[in-house]
């Protein structure tokens, strides 16, 4: 027989081997194995065991790769489609199924040694004998443990129970002690804790609507789609993920659920800990690789049949796979940015129809593109209208900015009079506040007025971000930091001055408003690490904090339901951006922010300020309009014939020599056209909206059309098999979400 076998080595190829006689019986689709190559040997996996092969000369394959993890074969079919769909090496997308501490084979499980009572009649006939002789003590005490515990761990013997390391070597030395090596798992973050358990609460009207759609469909009473849930903020849309995760179970099948990093919170974990206890597996980007080793096997094994994490949770290896639920499925994190350029939400979809799953995608404001699937019939539609606690939606009121002045430093003006007035009246009431503003930093740009002169990163095509707390010009491309100078850095002259407004200074300010009220901070650059957003949110929980300052790393799935006021800064703010989907994320934002408010008994207020209170997206956010938003946006998309009207495709050019860039980019482009069919629009090569970042030139073309099939596998091929010249790097987007 035949394997076929993908290597480690980026190369997008598929290697013969012939699996030797002996090996027959352990090699099978998705074995990891040995294989020579060249004078070396190397790792891989086998895509598929066949007779046959065009090769003429084949060597055999070495074994079974030691210590590696062999993958779940419905993955790999899995993987195989994002390679071709995504455009990326075979390899890129295997090793993308594989996290790292599985796949190196280096993580070994962690070994304890356990004692128990070697021969229950040599025991008693010991302890018999010996009780009551003081010299003996020790030993017998061991013994009794050891029988009444059925074992227990050496360390805890010595370490909590206090008993000499030399007792415990002499039982074993007599044969009436055995010490056996077990497989435990570590310790991770979220092991140690103890959860209060929850029962699921009784289903509203709308909760059990959609979650007797959820067991029509398991029962194929109605052909399985993946269903959209579309639910209000405040909905109880977490309540039907729990309780259809309950029923899969009950299937005994497993599911995963996928949230965005920024929601994995203290919060949501509780929550599915109460409801499901030990058969949960935590994947947060904090995990150990030791602790990540475990959790996967655990997964496999069918230990823990839930995995719930981030994008990458997606690839758990979970078998007889029930159920994918995709929360806040309009996420822009789903998109990985590094090759594979997958969307966990698009691949969530395909792992489902591959392994015949149920898929949730879930949202308060979904997506452009899930919205025309479900109108298509593609998805199945349920909405959840009505706020599960019969509370109010928020009250929202737009204050058009213009009417106070542009916000200056010295005039205090990124805070209205009427955002004042309603902070003030939450301090006096003692209750709490959120303001928003998606921009950190103090200041977005250093001017000098004398003569011109703007602090721009000299690698990137962007102006510095100050910081006033580090006395420093950043720059958030690549991360280049320079001390704030003093004098302009062009003519001299001591004028700077520092425009626009970040959440530092957001903070700086409100300190000076509303003085003695407790003010915290949250953004990436307050909270480097999980424990500082763990501490500032529970200190926010508890009360200790009056008013939150933050950019979208607030405006997620957080639950304080003392806050009966959130206040957005600067609402337009993201509109500018040169990028179709602007509004849209506008809208989104907006309306997660406002989402935050009057979550608990008190009603909550909303203050949305604004320079463009007559803009559409800002009009319709205001009145929680999801349905006149969508029909606006999606209107002004079929116009243009983009997503979701056509899939979007972007080719990326970089390189530090400019010419060289633009030429390749436009000889590329130029080929590229041939492949071109009906309704495919090039656009393009052109420079990126932000055309310099790191020292490099930026250049991209945009590929628009319903069908991309076979330009896709020219790019495939372009990309992937042909050299670009030295000095040039060429990748591929596809479904790209970020346009800069
Ligand atoms: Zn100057
Ligand atoms: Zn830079």
């Amino acid at each position: 027989m035949i394997a076929r076998v993908v290597t480690d080595l980026a190369l997008d190829r598929i290697f013969d081997y012939i699996i030797p006689e002996d090996l027959l019986p352990v090699i099978r689709t998705g074995s990891r194995v040995t294989v020579p190559f060249g004078n070396s040997t190397r790792e891989g996996f086998v895509l598929e065991v066949t007779r046959f092969s065009t090769c003429e000369k084949l060597k055999s394959l070495t074994g079974p790769a030691p210590g590696g993890a062999n993958l779940p074969e419905k993955l790999l079919e899995l993987g195989c489609w994002m390679a071709d769909y995504y455009c990326c090496t075979q390899e890129q997308a295997i090793r993308t199924l594989l996290p790292g501490a599985v796949r190196s084979g280096k993580v070994k499980p962690k070994m304890r040694k356990f004692c128990t009572a070697a021969d229950a009649a040599a025991v008693q006939s010991f302890l018999s004998l010996h009780s009551g002789q003081k010299a003996f003590a020790g030993r017998c005490e061991i013994l009794r443990m050891l029988l009444e515990s059925g074992g227990t761990a050496m360390d805890e013997l010595v370490h909590f129970y206090n008993f000499s390391t030399s007792s415990i070597g002499t039982l074993v030395r007599n044969g009436l002690v055995r010490v056996e090596e077990r497989e435990v798992l570590r310790r991770n973050a979220h092991s140690g804790r103890v959860t209060l358990p929850g029962k699921p609460q009784d289903p509203t009207p709308d909760q059990a609507r959609a979650l007797a759609v959820v067991d029509d469909m398991l029962a194929d009473r109605i052909p399985r789609k993946s269903i959209l849930l579309h639910g209000v903020t405040n909905s109880g849309k977490t309540e039907v993920y729990l309780q259809a995760i309950a029923k899969v179970l009950a299937l005994g099948k497993s599911a995963i659920v996928l949230v965005p990093e920024i929601s994995l919170t203290p919060q949501t974990v509780s929550r599915f800990r109460a409801r499901f206890g030990d058969r949960l597996s935590i994947l947060h980007s904090g995990l150990s690789d030791g602790e990540r080793f475990d959790e996967w096997f655990r997964l496999q094994r069918g230990e823990a049949s839930i995995a719930v994490g981030a994008r990458s949770a997606l690839f758990a290896p979970c078998a007889d796979l029930g159920l994918i639920v995709v929360d806040e499925e309009h996420e822009s994190s789903y998109k990985q940015s590094e090759a594979p350029r997958y969307s966990a939400r698009d691949v969530a979809v395909m792992r489902g129809k591959l392994e015949n799953a149920l898929v949730i995608l879930g949202s308060a404001t979904p997506s452009c593109e899930s919205m025309l699937n479900a109108k298509n019939g593609k998805y199945h539609l349920i909405e959840l209208k009505n706020q599960a606690r019969n509370q109010a939606p928020p009250a929202i009121r737009v204050i058009d900015q213009r009417a106070y002045g542009p916000p200056e430093p010295g005039k205090s003006t990124f805070f209205s009079p009427p955002l004042i007035d309603a902070v003030k009246s939450r301090m006096e009431r003692h209750e709490q506040v959120i303001l928003f503003l998606n921009r950190r930093g103090y200041a977005r740009v250093m001017l000098c007025d004398a003569c011109g002169y703007e602090a721009r990163c000299p690698d990137c095509s962007v102006s510095y971000t100050y910081s006033r707390q580090r006395q420093t010009l950043e720059c958030h491309f690549c991360g280049g930091v320079i001390a704030a100078p003093e004098v302009c850095p062009q003519c001299g002259d001591p004028k700077i001055r520092y425009s626009g407004v970040g959440t530092e200074k957001i903070e700086a300010a409100a300190h000076a408003v509303f003085g003695p009220a407790r003010i915290a901070r949250m953004d990436s650059d307050t909270m480097r690490s999980a424990a500082d957003y763990e501490e500032t949110l529970g200190k926010f929980q508890r009360g200790d904090i009056d008013i939150l300052i933050g950019t979208q790393m607030i405006a997620k799935g957080l639950h304080f339901p003392e806050v009966t006021l959130v206040g957005i800064i600067n609402a337009d703010a993201g509109l500018a951006m040169p990028d179709f989907r602007a509004e849209e994320r506008t809208f989104q934002l907006i309306t997660q922010v406002a989402g935050r408010a009057g979550r608990g008994d008190l009603p909550g207020e909303v203050l949305i300020q604004t320079c463009k209170p007559e803009n559409e997206t800002i009009r319709c956010a205001s009145e929680l309009d999801f349905e006149g938003f969508m029909n606006f946006d999606m209107e002004a998309r079929e116009v243009m014939k983009y997503p979701p009207y056509s899939h979007l495709i972007l080719v990326h050019f970089r390189g530090e020599d400019e010419d060289l860039v633009r030429v390749f980019a436009s000889d590329f482009s130029r080929r590229l056209e041939a492949f071109a069919g009906e309704g495919v629009r090039l656009r393009g090569p052109a420079p990126a909206p932000i055309d310099r970042i790191k020292g490099k030139y930026r250049y991209m073309t945009m590929i628009f059309g319903e069908k991309l099939g076979i330009i896709r596998r020219a790019l495939r091929q372009m990309t992937l098999h042909e050299k670009a010249p030295d000095g040039v790097d060429v990748f591929v987007d596809v479904d790209a979400q970020s346009l800069l």
